[in-house]
């Protein structure tokens, strides 16, 4: 019986061609991975006395586990908040390692997520690879393989992202051996790969080391594969290596004992036997006694496929005696197993047999089901070996039941635990994206609550500025309509004579201005306009006699009859105290007369009330067209025509009043007779310059 207890080969070779598929793909998704990522990240800082200190201190974990420690314990000060986040994140993971193998794994774990937040913090793929290898390293060891396997994607990641080539080993290392655990040789022979390409070409000290555990491990897998002649050229190499370079002694013995394996699994026993025989040399040179004892059971596992019974024996009693000094009770179980085989070869069947399960029950309270698993085989081949098939086919029934067992707790278990993780993780992704969709309508909600309130308080302000825009404009409107009317009532006030409501003196020049802009307007005017300046008689002795009130009612009276003979198009001023002034649109002399007429008889032919008193009034004109005498309007103006009516009624107020002389035409051209015209109406009148008519008043002497 030979027990290779350094290395595990794995007995589920059935499922060897779907992980030869799977890793095919994986290989290149990998590759191409590592070529999108691989360069573009640059190394992190590092404080490199202490990175030296950590060499160092890994250095010794291989063979003295106490001067780690305490090298570890004398690093601890040095470690302080300026301490480069990737020199910080490597100690705390020695430090994690260490607190584990004390099994203080609250203290591990507080500085897993210590590293794990530096990790959040710094986003360098040094640092990620470096933690996220510890926590599937931590978590694994401690069995927590379901924990430990949600590490491992991510890890590949930033494995391949790593520029460290010590980190990058670490990685690539540490998910080998993972994925070699689970089965899955093909990726974990392409991460070993990729470990060994990492530390290829570095000037390390441990790099001759890592290169042999790493070709070991290759050989391996090469192994578990079935892939013999490779794993044969890759201890080969090893050895070759190992050999040539003293530090690496205690390898050339390993190598010895896969190759011995190796050459077993296919059936070259002699030289296989040679291998072991080598390794035995070297084991002892190095005094390497547990190698020692191994060597001694696989060499005698030889001896005994050969039947060389007693040769067997003694290499099974060396190891025997070896365990006993040791106190080993693993190489004790074995030696002392393998004996009891040997006993059943050499006819003494119950004494062996009995040996033999005495041992397989010791190994089951040693270690693994599996291990266990080939003693009941090499039991069973015992029972057969006796002819007792009955006996055989218990054990191994017994062997399938425990195989079936693993089966099931072992991958099962796995299966089931990463079943129950990804639930997990499903579970919190539902959770998160649930609790997000409830953020977000939350959110939506109280956003479409303040858009409400925001458009209400919009509406308000809207409807209150609306409002009290309304009455601003209807306060400025009415302020407007009183100042408009104020206005108005001034331009009223300010051209009409306050006793009488005429237009009062002022108002004519803004008058003829006008009518000057709107005759302009109207092309050739076919008529003229008249003027009539009548004063009243006697005036003064109306005040005189009946006062002052009597003569204002007087005038309001004679206001009232002028307003009610003239047209809407006519006008009448108060041109003086009691002088009035009257403009006819477009009439010709005739018309003119005849009006002078009815202007004299609407003043005098009816007597004017006056409290008690009847008051007889007449008045004296004097009137002509305007233009006057087919002269225009610049030659003779309007106050020059004005001036010829006052003339014209001062002859009226001569010739015995309640009369009016009107202008008829000139007999001589204006500008000769000007002169004479404006200062003496009389004469001209006289000299025949100037043609006149006579309108006369009521045919009543009513003066006073
Ligand atoms: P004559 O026939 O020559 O015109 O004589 P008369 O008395 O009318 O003389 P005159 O035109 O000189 O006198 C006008 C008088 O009218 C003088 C003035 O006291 C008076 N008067 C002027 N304005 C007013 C007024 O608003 N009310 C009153 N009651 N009298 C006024
Ligand atoms: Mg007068
Ligand atoms: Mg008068």
């Amino acid at each position: 019986m030979s027990i290779d207890i350094t290395v595990k080969y794995p007995k589920m070779h059935e499922t060897w061609l779907w992980f030869r598929q799977r890793s095919i793909q994986g290989t290149c998704w990998l590759l191409l991975l590592w070529l999108s990522m691989g360069a573009l990240h640059a190394a992190p800082e590092v404080d490199a006395r202490l990175e030296a200190k950590l060499e160092q201190y890994l250095q010794l974990t291989t063979h003295d586990q106490k001067a780690a420690a305490e090298l570890l314990q004398q690093i601890a000060p040095d470690i302080t908040a300026l301490t480069p986040a990737a020199t910080k994140v490597r100690f705390n993971g020695y430090l994690t390692s260490q607190l584990s193998l004390e099994k203080n794994y609250p203290a591990a774990d507080q500085l897993l997520q210590e590293n794990w937040q530096i990790a959040e913090q710094q986003q360098d793929a040094d640092i990620w690879a470096e933690v996220l290898a510890d926590h599937l390293q931590q978590y694994w060891g401690r069995g927590e393989s379901a924990r430990a396997v949600s590490y491992l994607d991510t890890l590949l990641q930033y494995a391949a992202k790593a520029t460290q080539s010590r980190v990058r080993y670490y990685a690539w290392n540490t998910a080998a051996r993972f994925q070699s655990w689970q089965g899955k040789y093909e990726l974990a022979l392409a991460s070993y790969h990729q470990a060994y390409a990492s530390i290829e070409h570095d000037e390390n000290p441990r790099t001759p080391f890592r290169k042999m555990y790493l070709k070991s491990s290759i050989a391996n897998l090469h192994g578990s594969l079935r892939n013999y002649p490779l794993a044969i050229t890759t201890i080969q190499e090893g050895l070759a290596e190992s050999k040539n370079n003293p530090d690496l002694a205690s390898h050339v013995t390993d190598f010895y004992i896969q190759e011995g394996y190796v050459l077993v699994e296919v059936g070259e026993l002699e030289a296989a036997l040679q291998s072991y025989q080598q390794g035995l040399v070297s084991a002892r040179n190095l005094k390497d006694t547990f190698s020692e004892a191994l060597l001694q059971n696989n060499i005698g596992d030889i001896y005994l496929r050969q039947r060389k019974l007693d040769l067997a024996a003694s290499y099974f009693e060396q190891s025997l005696a070896f365990g006993i000094s040791k106190q080993d009770k693993p190489t004790i179980a074995l030696s002392t197993f393998n004996l009891g085989y040997v006993q059943v070869l050499q006819g003494n069947y119950e004494k062996g047999i009995a040996q033999m399960q005495a041992m397989i029950k010791e190994f089951g309270t040693l270690g693994g089901k599996a291990d266990l698993l080939a003693y009941l085989l090499e039991l069973a081949d015992a029972h057969r070996f006796a002819g007792k098939h009955q006996d055989e086919a218990d054990v191994l029934r017994q062997y399938n039941q425990l195989s079936s067992e693993i089966f099931q707790t072992d991958r099962e278990k796995q299966l089931n635990q990463l079943q129950e993780e990804f639930s997990a993780k499903e579970k919190t992704k539902e959770i998160a994206v649930l609790t997000q969709q409830n953020q977000l309508k939350e959110v939506q909600i109280e956003r479409q609550n303040l858009q409400q309130i925001v458009t209400m308080l919009i509406g308000v302000v809207v409807v209150l500025a609306s409002c009290l825009l309304f009455l601003l404009y209807r306060k400025v409107r009415q302020a407007n309509l009183k100042l408009k009317e104020a206005n108005d009532k001034l331009a009223y006030q300010s051209l009409r004579d306050p006793l009488t409501g005429l237009f009062n003196r002022r108002s004519l020049l803004e008058h003829m201005e006008r009518r000057q802009q709107s005759d302009r307007r109207i092309a050739a005017p076919q008529l003229t306009d008249g003027f009539i300046l009548l004063d009243i008689d006697f005036f003064k002795h109306i005040n005189d006699h009946y006062g002052h009130a009597a003569g204002d009612a007087v005038l309001v009276e004679i206001a009232k009859r002028l307003t009610t003979l003239t047209r809407t198009d006519d006008m009448v001023w108060r041109w003086g105290g009691e002088e009035f002034l009257i403009l006819l649109r477009r009439v010709d002399m005739t018309a003119l007369t005849n009006f002078t007429q009815r202007v004299l008889d609407v003043i005098g032919s009816s007597t004017i009330t006056f409290g008690k008193q009847q008051l007889q009034v007449t008045a004296s004109a004097g009137f002509l067209t305007y233009p006057f005498a087919g002269l225009d309007e610049q030659t003779l103006n309007w106050p020059k025509a004005l001036q010829l009516a006052d003339m014209a009624l001062y002859l009226g107020k001569v010739h015995g009043r309640n009369r009016a002389y009107g202008l008829l035409g000139l007999n001589q051209p204006y500008q000769d007779i000007a002169a004479k015209l404006e200062t003496d109406l009389s004469l001209a009148i006289e000299q025949g310059l100037v043609e006149v008519v006579l309108v006369e008043g009521p045919a009543k002497d009513l003066r006073h």
